[in-house]
């Protein structure tokens, strides 16, 4: 371990259970709440032990303890930079709570973001993972990124093109990036364009749309969807089918849904006419991560202590009191089964600590 003299900020031997969601065990040796650029700064340089960095842990599993500096990144802040005749464009600290940005910009009078409604985490983890949902990633939304490198102390920005996403991919995923703590990200700016579209096109959320109630008298012909509607359909959509990690833990959706080339998808079709499958522009398809999961007979089923959630089979939830490596082995066992059922592969979302 470093001679270095560490902020007092630093705490040692920290219990993460309660800041991940899967709650699992495990301990960091160091832990840094990181509340402003000022604190990020005083850890920045290279005598420090490994550096990991952690929102709202919506979307880690812990393996066991972690013997280095855990940054947990808690910069709040959130203001309108200004607007354009285009777009408004609205800056957002690391630290925010994704799901709070979303309703107070809706709040605010800019729309964009209202298809993401619920997503848990925070701000800075947002473009990481290229956060998506019912049709919209957060890419679309984004106008740059502001963060620290902490080798030289140096604010980099990326724009929307340095940013390389992805399907649920940046650059920032890359090794030696965020997560490594090498360079942190501290800011967000996100461009909301001023000439709004419904994203309606998912079937869930279409069917929730159909069920509210109108805005206007039954007379009228049905009113359009506005963004606080969709964003109302989202939220009930994501409560009905996904777990509450303060009742039962979960890291969201554990696979990927997984992109094949179109023979394979092909091959799939003709033993499978049922399953859905989406083409993409590239000409691969993508398959539901969920579908295969309960064709392979995962889905409200348990191997100890966790299990594939019985409403959505794509989340893993952990039964009370399951450690690292049960989330594992249930992992490669479901990987297994959905290799040996379709021949496809799973590719775990969450990331691994
Ligand atoms: P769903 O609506 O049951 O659909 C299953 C999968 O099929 C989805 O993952 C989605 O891919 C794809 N899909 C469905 N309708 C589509 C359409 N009209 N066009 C293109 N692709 C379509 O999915 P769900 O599991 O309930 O999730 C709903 C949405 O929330 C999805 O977008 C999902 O990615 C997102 N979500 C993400 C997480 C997470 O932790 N990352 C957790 C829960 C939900 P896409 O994934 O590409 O949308």
């Amino acid at each position: 371990m470093s001679e270095r003299v560490l902020p007092d900020f630093v705490a040692r031997d920290v219990d993460l259970a309660k800041r991940t969601t899967l709650a699992l065990p495990g301990r960091a040796a160091l832990y840094a709440e990181v509340s402003s650029l000022e604190q990020l700064a005083m850890l920045a340089g290279d005598s420090l032990p490994r550096r990991f960095v952690v929102g709202a842990g919506s979307n880690l599993v812990l393996s066991g303890d972690f013997d280095g500096l855990l940054l947990h990144m808690a910069m709040r802040g959130r203001e309108l930079l200004g607007d354009d005749a285009d777009a408004w464009y609205v800056r957002a600290a690391a630290g925010e709570n994704w799901h709070q940005l979303v309703l107070w910009t809706l709040a605010q009078g800019w729309p964009g973001l209202e298809n993401l409604a619920l997503i848990p985490g925070t701000v800075g983890a947002a473009p990481i993972q290229n956060i998506g949902a019912y049709g919209l990633e957060v890419a679309e939304r984004l106008h740059a990124v502001e963060a620290l490198d902490m080798s030289s102390g140096r604010t980099l920005r990326f724009d929307r093109a340095a940013c390389r996403f992805a399907y649920r991919d940046s650059v920032f995923k890359q090794e030696g990036w965020h997560l490594d703590g090498r360079q942190v990200i501290t800011r967000v700016v996100f461009r909301l364009p001023k000439a709004w579209q419904p994203l309606a096109s998912y079937a869930d959320v279409a069917a929730e749309l159909e069920r509210q109630p109108s805005e206007l008298p039954p007379a009228r012909p049905p009113a359009p969807p506005t963004p606080r509607r969709i964003a109302d359909a989202v939220m009930a959509v994501r409560r009905r089918k996904l777990p509450d990690p303060a009742t039962l833990p979960n890291a969201g959706s554990f696979f990927h849904n997984p992109v094949v080339s179109a023979s394979v998808a092909q091959r799939l079709a003709i033993a499978h006419p049922e399953m859905p499958r989406y083409p993409q522009a590239d000409g691969r398809v993508k398959l539901a991560a969920a579908w295969l999961i309960e064709g392979s007979g995962w889905k409200g089923r348990n191997l100890g202590r966790v299990g594939m959630y019985e409403q959505q089979a794509l989340v893993l939830v952990n039964r009370g009191g399951a450690c690292g490596a049960e989330v594992i082995a249930l992992a490669r066992a479901v990987q297994a089964d959905v290799r040996q059922h379709f021949g496809v592969d799973l590719t775990p979302e969450p990331i691994f600590l």
